[in-house]
């Protein structure tokens, strides 16, 4: 399934008829076919001027629900993997779905959740200590989203953030290459992949401080291939240390399904009841 095609929904103009076409843009965009395209399979009327006033519609890939553009936040980078203009997932999904790791207004119950969270991340995506001064050079001691000037804070850091880059919720350590960013810009940042936030000249300066390939920056979110592969190949292990998580592990296996399409569970030998149900 592709997420960025944009599809035209609308009913065919023959009154009688009840069906609803839906047709990609993609496929509007070659003109021999045109007139067959827009032929309603039921009634045979050619739908021609309809098609132009007809809304767009895209389809989630956490919901997979084909919905109205209006339901998907805007993007900000565009490219051929977001020809939409929008996002990959419904306001819907990202709310439910991707904001809890977003959230900078946390309760205290919601911070000792989240130092678990953390725990738990760290030790999926490999995550190891950074030289917080290095990155802080290589930055120049300014953020690199607006530019403002940090004080260097090696313990406690107030106004300094080292931004994981490629989120940690998606399994990515941080020492594949932080980014220098103050602590609003790491809030609005936090959790989204950096084509979701950052302008295209910004993510070409990004690859080459971090050293992050340009095309993993532009392209769109994905999990770490290598803690994904971990995941399957010592599920069991896994399991018996982090059992305390249901919730987690359900989050990160359905997730894991929904971008990459497998599921963590494959191999393992045996998964309480209670970690397989929805
Ligand atoms: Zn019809
Ligand atoms: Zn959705
Ligand atoms: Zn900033």
């Amino acid at each position: 399934m592709d997420y960025t095609v944009v599809w035209r929904v609308f009913q065919c103009k023959n009154p009688k008829c009840d069906f609803i076409l839906k047709i990609s843009e993609d496929d509007l965009g070659i003109q021999s076919n045109i007139n067959k395209l827009l032929k309603c399979p039921i009634c045979g009327t050619v739908n021609s001027s309809v098609v132009e006033e007809a809304p767009r519609w895209k389809y989630c890939r956490v919901c997979e629900r084909l919905q109205p553009l209006e339901n998907f936040h805007r993007h900000k980078f565009t490219s051929s993997s977001f020809r939409s203009g929008r996002q990959l997932e419904c306001k819907e999904c990202k709310n439910k779905e991707i904001n809890p790791y977003l959230n900078p207004l946390r309760t205290a119950d919601q911070h000792r959740e989240s130092s678990e969270h953390r725990r738990l991340y760290g030790f999926l995506s490999g995550e190891d200590k950074v030289n917080s001064k290095k990155i802080y050079k290589k930055f120049n001691g300014e953020c690199f989203k607006c530019g403002r000037e940090l004080p260097f804070e090696e313990k406690n850091p107030k106004e300094m953030r080292l931004d994981h880059t490629l989120p940690a919720s998606l399994l990515w350590p941080l020492q594949c290459g932080p980014t220098l960013l103050c602590s609003d810009c790491n809030n609005k940042k936090h959790g989204l992949w950096p084509s979701e936030f950052y302008e295209e000249v910004e993510l070409r300066r990004l690859s080459v401080l971090t050293g992050i390939l340009y095309k993993l920056l532009a392209g769109e979110p994905r999990f770490n291939p290598r803690a994904v592969k971990w995941l399957v190949k010592n599920i069991d292990e896994f399991l018996a240390r982090w059992i305390k998580y249901p919730d987690e592990i359900k989050k990160i296996r359905k997730m894991i399904i929904k971008f990459e399409s497998i599921d963590i569970f494959v191999k393992a030998r045996s998964v309480p009841a209670f970690l397989r149900s929805k």
